[in-house]
């Protein structure tokens, strides 16, 4: 066999390859963040150095590069050509970075994460203030490799959401805050929500955050719920998608969409093509497609007055000292508070927490912030943006694990999830139309095969902005974003939409 066929039955064996070494560094990773001893963190972070080197070295091999050109110059159906063009960007970027900047990138990785999960825990910003400074400079090396004449931070948001700039970014990100500063003015007019903190003992929680997940649809016999400081969703190969959750013993509710976000982030794993494995368009589209997914199943489902309802009566019967009256539950889910904690926090401030730290690690990438200013220019962006100031560093620059591994580029994903979820919702809702009744009931088919339908089983066949202009048409996300907060968020506080 030669030809186009040759190449692509080659290729297509040869990422199938690279993706056993990458399933089993992911194991390594995942043990790290959830099971591993302290004193074994410097061995694990060796371990998958020297695996992430060789997945790079492979990826490199000029073979590769020579069965792609032939691929390129052949007609390919729309599934072929996709995976085409998704390993051809993964090859071109990955030559320039060379395997040993890989390997100490990994290595830094592993010793960041460590002292992030220490410095968070004693609440001493000195523990990871020196290893930080370390990461940026290496991340600022890596992205000068991938691109020397662009801006480094559009060269990490390549990583994440192909095609997003940081001029892009600014455009959304411009109107977006200006819609949440009328509604949060408009809410500030109205009488406060009290809050009504729900505790429950960790073991009832965690009975009940496995019985939601799975009757959303989460497959818990390709999966598992374990625990981690910071909530993540790992894939580890075909049929084992792990997700993990952080309990907060008084706040039930906060604990429980942490899960539930996972969970959107584990059934897309479960849904994507895995048997077109080495194919390179059987992965995600996207991470602010993925967290589209997440951010879908926490807030759209996981906060509306249908589900509460439903959950309300699952928690009489886990919890009977709450009582059955539990429609409050909704004004305590979607209560709008200016806090610190950007997990915790409510639709309407969540996207103002991405857009601080949007414009910590711009100011970064740009050598205008240096790490020993960080907690200050972070103390600063809040009481701006958001009117508090943290008085610890894990309230503040500590709380959230993405620098300890060089995730630079990411949180933008989280409000461009934001947005593709506010479209797919309205697509939703004109598809099906028994949705809300079903969910009041607990039933959650019609919401998830229509996700497998439009979004799931295409894998990465269309760059997320495609995939989703498939799915729902052209629409202003935006729009869509502001639509959904005013309805459900102005409402609750009787606040009057301006027009
Ligand atoms: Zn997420």
């Amino acid at each position: 066999m030669g030809g186009a066929d040759g190449a692509w039955s080659e290729l297509t064996r040869h990422f199938g390859d690279i993706e056993l070494l990458e399933n089993a560094r992911a194991v390594l990773a995942w043990d790290q963040q959830t099971y591993l001893p302290a004193r074994g963190a410097e061995a694990r972070g060796a371990q998958l150095a020297h695996l992430t080197g060789l997945s790079h070295r492979a990826t490199i091999d000029p073979r590769v590069r020579t069965w792609l050109d032939t691929l390129e110059a052949t007609p390919l159906d729309p599934i072929r050509a996709g995976g085409v063009r998704n390993l051809r960007r993964t090859v071109d970027r990955a030559v320039r970075v060379p395997t040993e900047l890989v390997e100490r990138f990994a290595a830094l990785q592993s010793e960041a994460f460590g002292a992030w999960v220490q410095a968070k825990q004693a609440d001493r910003w000195d523990l990871f203030a020196p290893v930080l400074e370390r990461v940026v400079e290496v991340s600022l090396e890596r992205a000068a490799a991938i691109d020397s004449a662009g801006h480094p931070y559009d060269a990490v948001l390549q990583e994440f959401d192909p095609g997003t700039t940081v001029s892009s970014l600014r455009g959304v990100f411009g109107r977006l805050q200006q819609g949440l500063g009328g509604l949060l003015e408009a809410i500030a007019a109205r009488p406060p929500i009290r809050a009504r903190p729900l505790s429950l003992a960790e073991a009832h929680q965690v009975a009940l955050h496995r019985e939601v997940t799975a009757a959303l649809g989460y497959d818990y016999t390709a999966g598992r719920l374990d625990f981690a400081e910071h909530p993540f969703t790992v894939s580890l190969g075909t049929g084992d998608v792990r997700i993990t959750t952080h309990l907060h013993e008084g706040d039930l509710l906060g604990g429980l969409s942490g899960s539930i976000h996972e969970a959107g982030h584990g059934m897309y794993e479960q849904g994507l093509p895995r048997d077109k494995v080495g194919w390179g368009m059987e992965g995600a589209a996207s991470m602010g497609l993925h967290e589209s997914q997440s951010r879908f199943w926490e807030n759209w489902v996981g906060r509306s007055r249908p589900f509460l309802d439903w959950l309300g009566g699952r928690l009489a019967a886990v919890a009977p000292e709450l009582g059955a009256d539990t429609r409050w539950l909704y004004a305590e889910a979607n209560r709008v508070t200016p806090g610190l904690i950007r997990i915790h926090a409510d639709e309407v401030t969540y996207n103002l927490h991405i857009i601080i730290r949007f414009e910590l690690e711009l100011a970064l990438f740009e050598r205008q912030l240096r790490v020993a200013d960080l907690p200050e220019a972070w103390r600063e962006k809040y009481r701006e943006h958001l009117g508090v100031v943290p008085e610890t560093f894990r309230e503040g620059v500590l709380q959230d694990v993405h620098w300890s591994g060089g995730a630079f580029g990411y949180f933008p994903s989280y409000t461009l999830g934001n947005l593709y979820a506010a479209s797919l919702a309205r697509a939703l809702e004109g598809a099906v139309p028994d949705l809300w009744s079903e969910v009041a009931e607990g039933r959650f088919g019609g919401i998830l095969a229509w996700l497998r339908q439009n979004i799931h089983q295409h894998g990465h066949v269309w760059d997320a902005p495609e995939l989703v202009r498939r799915a729902v048409g052209e629409r202003d996300s935006v729009s869509d974003l502001l639509d959904h907060l005013w309805s459900r968020h102005g409402a609750l506080y009787g606040a009057v939409r301006p027009v």
